[in-house]
């Protein structure tokens, strides 16, 4: 099928492909509008959330910092210790069935508002390569081009500029890992001394260079799962960028149509000039769509020059577009319970898991020794300790009977529970003939040293001769 310009697509491939499979760069035209404004506030709020939160302080820890080795999740200033994998679960399982509500009720906000590809690419990369190269129609011009002087300069100062900005966003993306103070630190001494975190820094550069500079769209169409399945979630009642074709059709230039039946689209393609992933909304809601709002400013630019109201382009569902009343689903509310249960279980997890636990094993060897008609039983205490809190705990024995008969000895008591997990060797010690059964399971109380709050209790089996 031929096509009269570049923005007739054909039907029957994506705007990015020609007839022999090859890739169709696409140079969106840059637009003004309410929706830009008001996106272009969100992503560089979400920038500052990106690029800077994690190199904030707060109480002296980073902002956002996620220490997988140690199991060390610190979120504002608060450090959660011995983070079990399975509060990661719970979050990352409730944060997918909340964004399967959002795309259920909003579409793909997501793509458009919120993920780091079009943050970066729509507020930092196109606005340098404009800046450098010029607006969309020199951009083209420039790639024609043959490599002369002014192709050859600003080719090597876009790449060098975008190399610049990988590279901090890349190292903003290791800070959250490894901690910013750290990761400075390491960046001050040879690669050699951190071949592991300078290896995946450059790797990681590299393919947010050559996806934020190169490959773009050809991501959010070939590449993102989300992309693939979100249209499993949406629906006739999904709020997505939509073309109004009742009041749109039959186009200005529709064959065999009078002008006066022509309908309000005056079929300037200024919808598919300024769409990133390049393709006409008018064709209806399509998989390429990531919500970004450019066509609705640029068909609102269009509607107000012409003095039609504005909205042709605009938010809207496929029942408002054909007049019908809303229809009742209870989708998006099973997706957001679901979600709510596991934030719950998130929290819950995470109370029940802030008690310390301890585990009682018998040292190796003889299970008792005796000296001076004493008995001593050597355990070692493992401790596990998952919350934001560091205090002391004191380990008591509980049963009145033999508080005055049985001392402990422990490596440390109180035990400060100041990492994840720890190790203590504890000494009970009682003299011959205390049990008359030679050994008896005894009540420990685990209680907080400061406040002596009960934490728990514990049983310990210590042992003696038979009298
Ligand atoms: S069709 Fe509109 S909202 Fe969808 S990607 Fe293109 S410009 Fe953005
Ligand atoms: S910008 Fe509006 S008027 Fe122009 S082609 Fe697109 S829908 Fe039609």
């Amino acid at each position: 099928m031929t096509t009269k310009n570049r923005y007739d697509l054909d039907p029957e491939r994506l705007a990015t492909t020609d007839e022999h499979g090859n890739r169709v760069y696409l140079y969106p035209e840059d637009v003004k509008g309410k929706w830009k404004s008001l996106r272009m506030k969100v992503y560089w709020g979400l920038i500052l959330v990106y690029l800077v939160l994690p190199w904030i302080y707060i109480n002296g820890k980073p902002s956002l910092m996620v220490n997988i080795a140690k199991r060390e999740f610190t979120v504002l200033g608060q450090t959660l210790y011995g983070v079990e994998p399975i509060l990661f679960f719970l979050l990352l399982v409730s944060g997918l069935f909340f964004i399967a509500f959002m795309t259920t009720v909003f579409g793909r906000v997501w793509c458009g508002w919120g993920c780091p590809q079009t943050v970066f690419i729509q507020s930092i990369f196109l606005k340098i390569e404009a800046l450098i190269e010029g607006k969309a129609r020199q951009r083209m011009a420039l790639d024609a081009a043959p490599w002369n002087f002014e192709k050859i300069w600003k080719r090597a100062l876009k790449w060098f500029v975008f190399s610049v900005i990988s590279l901090h966003i890349a190292h903003t993306f290791i800070g959250y890992f490894v901690g910013p103070k750290e990761l400075f630190v390491m960046t001050m001494q040879s690669p050699g001394e951190h071949f592991g975190i300078f290896t995946a820094t450059m790797i990681l550069s590299a393919i947010f260079l050559l996806d934020f500079g190169w490959f773009r769209e050809q991501f959010c169409l070939i590449a993102c799962p989300y992309g693939r399945i979100q249209s499993v979630m949406m629906d006739e009642n999904s709020k997505v960028v939509a073309y109004d074709y009742k009041r749109g059709e039959p186009h200005r230039g529709s064959q065999g149509v009078s002008k006066e039946a022509e309908g309000d689209c005056v079929n300037c393609y200024n919808c598919v000039k300024v769409c990133p992933t390049g393709i006409d909304i008018r064709r209806g809601t399509q998989l390429e769509c990531i919500a970004c709002t450019q066509c609705i400013d640029a068909c609102d630019d269009i509607m107000t020059r012409l003095k039609k109201p504005t909205g042709l382009i605009r938010y809207a569902t496929e029942v408002e577009l054909k007049g019908e009343s809303k229809k009742k689903t209870i989708r998006p509310f099973i997706y957001l319970g679901v979600s709510l249960i596991f934030v719950a279980s998130f929290f819950m997890f995470l109370k029940n898991s802030e008690k310390p636990q301890l585990v009682f094993l018998r040292g190796v060897g003889a299970p008792f020794l005796i000296s001076e008609e004493m008995i001593t039983n050597k355990f070692t205490l493992k401790i596990k300790h998952q919350g934001d809190t560091r205090f002391p705990i004191r380990i008591e024995i509980a049963d009145p009977l033999y508080m005055d008969k049985i001392s402990i000895n422990a490596s440390e008591n109180p035990i400060e529970l100041d990492r994840a997990e720890k190790k203590v060797f504890i000494f009970f010690k009682f003299k011959m003939g205390t049990f008359e059964t030679g050994s008896k399971m005894v009540k420990l109380n685990i209680v907080e040293a400061n406040t002596n709050e009960l934490i728990t209790t514990k049983e310990v089996p210590l042992v003696g001769p038979i009298n």
